[in-house]
């Protein structure tokens, strides 16, 4: 088991360098997490990194990281512009996202592969990253699409709670912490991520159906998708995941 890296590279873009490097078990995977906000891909994104070894590059991440970081300090005009946008639960835009990915192309270079977590999100961003990899020479495995009802996906956003210390996840119902509101690893009391407010999260999934969704048919098209039913425990949706990848990757050998 590959416990977490620390991202230092992916978080801080410019010239951070990870502690260690991601170790792979085997060839390098390079995957897509794809699904609605709320359907739990960071959760798999996490369990699939300690089996592979492939680092979680999520986005959102770059975001969080960068409003807490800069407590205090003055931000760029851009990402001043993402962190508005991404309180109110709309899209950064696409111009800002690819820059902060392109800054960090040595981390979708890493012999330890990738998953990317809530990237690409539009067709533009799509058609980017096909571009940086091909310039990279760097294959695609294949796009893990979660899919959920939006009512199970409500329910998950509105009873999930974080820790903004380590970036554990709860659920109010399905997972609590053993203290209520304290996170089990650290202590720190746990928050609701303010995107995850009722009034954002709407806004969320509605962005999600119109400027997310098309990327189904953009990677079905390339042969790439793999459909993972995300109901049930993140174990249950885990195996499922495994078996899925394992059954797609024996077809490309
Ligand atoms: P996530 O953690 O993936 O749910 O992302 C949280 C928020 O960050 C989103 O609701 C957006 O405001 C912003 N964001 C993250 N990734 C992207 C992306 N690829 N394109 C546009 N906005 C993004």
């Amino acid at each position: 088991m590959n416990p977490q890296p620390d991202r230092a590279a992916w978080l801080l873009g410019g010239d951070a360098s990870c502690s260690r490097e991601s170790g792979a078990n085997g060839p390098p995977l390079r995957i897509v997490l794809l699904g609605a906000p709320g359907v739990g891909k960071g959760t798999q994104a996490a369990l699939l990194t300690a089996t592979t070894g492939a680092c979680q590059l999520s986005t959102g991440d770059i975001f969080r990281h960068a409003k807490h970081a800069a407590a205090g300090e003055p931000l760029s005009p851009a990402m001043h512009q993402a962190l508005d946008a991404m309180h109110r639960g709309e899209l950064v835009p696409d111009a800002t996202v690819l820059a902060l990915v392109t800054e960090r192309i040595h981390c979708l270079r890493c012999p330890g592969g990738f998953m990317l977590d809530g990237f690409p999100r539009t067709v533009v961003q799509a058609e980017a990253l096909d571009r940086l990899l091909a310039e990279n020479r760097v294959p695609l495995d294949a796009v893990l699409r979660y899919e959920l009802s939006l009512e199970e996906l409500a329910v998950r956003i509105a009873g999930r709670r974080t820790c903004p210390h380590c970036k554990a996840v709860y659920h109010m119902q399905t997972k609590p912490p053993r203290v209520a509101g304290c996170c089990d690893h650290c202590g720190h009391p746990l928050v609701q991520r303010e995107d995850d407010r009722p009034e954002a999260s709407r806004v969320r999934l509605a962005v999600y159906e119109k400027s997310t969704t098309p990327l189904i048919d953009y990677y079905d098209r390339r042969h790439l998708l793999v459909h993972v039913d995300a109901h049930g425990t993140p174990e249950a949706v885990y195996r499922r995941s495994r078996t899925a990848l394992h059954a797609h990757l024996a077809t490309k050998r």
